[in-house]
């Protein structure tokens, strides 16, 4: 636990991970086999939370992790970095999000 600080961010709740993937990915296909089904990795303990991969990249002098997604026909996996995804629901917060009238 002691070197936590290391890393840029904070944890990611899952229904905000899944928020972010609907908006901002939400035609994303496999490019393997083309389904549009996919797992997000958890680690099974704290369900409330994404799984954040480290990456051993840093990312304005921090590391960073990553978010995985799992196909759930093939098993292709695909990484979203935590910092993007924060940046996001930072800039959208739940309150704005019916207000998509442009
Ligand atoms: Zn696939």
């Amino acid at each position: 636990m002691s070197s936590a600080s290391k890393y840029a961010t904070q944890d990611i709740l899952y229904d905000e991970a899944i928020r972010f993937l609907k908006t901002v990915t939400a035609d994303s296909k496999c490019y393997a086999c083309g389904c549009d089904v996919w797992e997000v990795a958890s680690d099974g303990n704290d369900s409330r939370n994404v799984l954040l991969v480290p990456t051993n990249t840093s990312f304005n002098g921090k590391l960073s992790r990553s978010l995985l997604l799992v196909c759930k026909t093939c098993g292709l996996e695909r990484q979203h970095r935590d910092h993007k995804i924060i940046e996001w629901l930072t800039a959208n917060p739940p309150e704005s999000v019916d207000c998509t009238d442009d």
